[in-house]
């Protein structure tokens, strides 16, 4: 992402007047963050600005501003479509299906495929918000008090509550940055981070007890029973990875979630001097050394066969 790029876009936004903004498939605090964010700003400068998410926003966001004007479907005619934090356009569900190839990628995965017209990708960036903060520095536009909560929670999730070996002094710049303008670190941190609803926990505990350990690789999964069990609302893990992860004496950690459509959600969580970007990326998905995922095809007991056998083999673990 160049200079000429960040010009580009300031051009874009400003020629514009009714913009797409999309984000990813079951959306992390990254991509309702930047899509808030982002859309926030857009409209501020007068815009008329529609949100979308495939899956629509998540309980544990509903407290940021704009939640409300998010919707699963895009509809009419655009003059400029932004996808942000989304690093392959399947990622962003069949949105675009109509509409073809997006105007901008905003994004922060080394594995993305520049699939845009202007892709303003770097890959240094902790979090997609990151980028959309410097752009609004780069290009003078507004940040104001829900945008600077938007921003803040999408550089707290996707730093684990600046825990990852991504994040910077830099990144708690940023934060600190955001907090001037208002946004509150402890409030952003316990609602998008700790506090979780007892049916997560709830099915939490159906995959923890079922959890699996080899050779430093341990696993669990989550079955449409365990979501039903629970009364778990989502199709996502509701975070359980980032718990595996947390585990002693581990490398690597994965978690298998079924899915209603004939689809398995797979997530990889490494330890530093681990990389699972490239195994997931070889069964389609993508994401960062220590954190990545992919949707495979296939019934819960082959995906996970075959998952286990190709990170194993990936990592040098014979199993
Ligand atoms: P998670 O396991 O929390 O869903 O995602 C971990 C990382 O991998 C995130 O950076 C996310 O964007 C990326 N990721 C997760 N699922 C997919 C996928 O299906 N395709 C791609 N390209 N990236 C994914
Ligand atoms: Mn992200």
């Amino acid at each position: 992402m160049n200079n000429e790029d960040i010009q580009a876009f300031g051009e874009l936004i400003s020629r514009a007047e009714r913009v797409l903004v999309i984000s990813h498939i079951r959306p992390d605090g990254d991509a309702v963050g930047s899509l808030l964010g982002l859309g926030l700003m857009l409209e501020e400068l007068g815009k008329e600005v529609n949100l979308v998410l495939e899956d629509g926003v998540p309980t544990v966001f509903h407290h940021l501003t704009g939640t409300d004007k998010v919707f699963r479907e895009a509809a009419g005619v655009y003059d400029l479509i932004i996808v942000v934090d989304s690093s392959d356009i399947e990622r962003i569900g069949s949105v675009l299906d109509e509409y073809g190839e997006p105007d901008v990628n905003i994004d922060h995965h080394p594995t993305n495929t520049h699939f845009a017209r202007l892709n303003l990708v770097r890959d240094n960036a902790v979090a997609a918000v990151e980028i959309i903060y410097d752009l609004a520095l780069s290009l003078s536009l507004p940040i104001n008090l829900p945008i600077a909560e938007a921003l803040l929670t999408g550089l707290l999730t996707d730093s684990l509550g600046f825990r990852t070996s991504s994040s910077s002094a830099r990144t708690l710049r940023i934060a600190a940055e955001l907090m001037d303008r208002g946004a509150d670190l402890q409030v952003l941190y316990r609602k998008a981070m700790l506090e979780k609803s007892l049916e997560a926990v709830r099915y939490w505990g159906q995959g923890l007890s079922r959890i699996q350990l080899e050779d430093r690789l341990i696993w669990t999964s989550l079955t449409l029973e365990d979501r039903k069990i629970a009364d778990y609302p989502g199709r996502d893990d509701a975070d359980l990875v980032n718990i595996l992860s947390r585990i002693k004496d581990t490398d690597v950690c994965v978690v298998f979630v079924e899915q209603t459509n004939g689809t398995v959600k797979v997530s990889w969580r490494a330890q530093p001097g681990f990389d699972v970007a490239g195994i997931a990326t070889q069964f389609g998905g993508g994401g960062h050394k220590p954190a990545a995922g992919a949707d495979i095809r296939g019934d819960l007991k082959r995906v996970q066969e075959e998952v286990l056998k190709a990170t194993k083999k990936s990592l040098g673990k014979n199993g």
